[in-house]
């Protein structure tokens, strides 16, 4: 003791005291050697810290709680920032579509309007027809761009209901083929032809809206006298839909992009597009748990798949 005694030696660490039956105690344990006369004595300090330790025990945990609070706060702000972005985007993205796509059907509707007014002879009735169907499909084109732009709001939303029925995919394909027959370009043509049997269980109005909008790309994409091919497909597999045409392509270096929003190939400027509608087929595809994909040929033509599992 005499060496530690003259070395000054402290013991100076914590320790926590079990007790039975309490709680452990934090202990900070000091212990001083010092000589008194002849006689080495040993100061042993114990000092209880248990309070200060659960003190800062509990402002640890505060801590990381409110760590954890400020990053969640954090991400939910991030998220409606990059949400309110994506809007803004959207909305500025909108109003430039807007502004070109709608000064056609405008500019139809205000010229209709203007010879409208002169045609008033009786002899003149063929005329006064052509100019309100003009209207008419100028008014229904406006109309077809906003319900687009509703839509995607809604799919963007998560606010799209799937409504499943039975019903006869021949039939109704053969029907949509019969109605879209009616609006091509002089001289083309669209061949249907469905194998397996025709039963399915869908959502009809959504099929309508995909095949509706791959139908049209078909036709606007194509040229005069081109024939267009609609297929459909329902085995043990599945259910899978077919749509080609010969008509323009889709640059190789443009595909990538084909389904973003608002997305027009070069070669598609001088017809008349918002780019939203193979966005929305996508989401709709997606939405029915079905794939999309496509394979395209400048000049050669385009062909749009569309597959889903065979449901009960
Ligand atoms: P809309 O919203 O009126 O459908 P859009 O036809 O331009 O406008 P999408 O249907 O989304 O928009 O198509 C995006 C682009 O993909 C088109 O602008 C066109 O460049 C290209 N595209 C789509 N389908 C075809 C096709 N069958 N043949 C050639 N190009 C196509
Ligand atoms: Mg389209």
């Amino acid at each position: 003791i005499d060496k530690i005694v003259n070395s000054k030696a402290t013991l100076h660490t914590e320790i926590i005291i079990y007790t039975k039956g309490k709680r452990p105690r934090d202990v900070i344990y000091s212990a001083q050697f010092i000589k008194l006369g002849n006689e080495g004595h040993i100061i042993v300090t114990l000092i209880d810290n248990s309070e200060r330790k659960n003190a800062e025990r509990e402002l640890r945990l505060l801590n990381s709680r409110l760590e954890k609070k400020v990053m969640e706060r954090t991400l939910e702000l991030n998220y409606s920032l990059e949400k309110e972005k994506g809007m803004n985007e959207m909305k500025s993205q909108f109003v430039s579509m807007a502004s070109h796509e709608f000064r056609t059907p405008l500019s139809v509707i205000l010229s209709s309007t203007g010879l409208l007014s002169q045609y008033t002879r009786p002899e003149d009735g063929e005329k006064r027809k052509k100019h309100t169907d003009r209207i008419i499909s100028s008014v229904k084109n406006l109309t077809d761009i906003l319900d687009d732009f509703l839509s995607l709001d809604k799919l963007e939303q998560g606010m799209m209901d799937v409504r499943k029925s039975d019903f006869n995919l021949k039939e109704f394909s053969e029907d949509l083929v019969e109605k879209f027959q009616q609006t091509v370009k002089n001289g083309q043509k669209i061949n249907y032809i469905h194998e397996g049997t025709g039963q399915i269980y869908l959502d009809d109005k959504i099929l309508r809206n995909i095949m509706t909008n791959l139908i049209s790309n078909a036709i606007k994409y194509s040229p005069e006298g081109a024939e267009i091919d609609v297929e459909t497909n329902v085995s043990e597999h599945g259910i899978s839909i077919l749509v080609k045409d010969h008509g323009i392509g889709i640059p190789e270096q443009e595909q990538k992009h084909i389904f973003g929003k608002f997305f027009r190939a070069r070669n598609a400027f001088n017809i008349q597009g918002t780019g939203l509608g193979l966005n929305i087929v996508k989401k709709y595809v997606e939405l029915l748990d079905g794939k999309i994909s496509f394979t395209s040929n400048k000049f050669q033509g385009t062909s749009f798949v569309v597959e889903f599992e065979k449901e009960e």
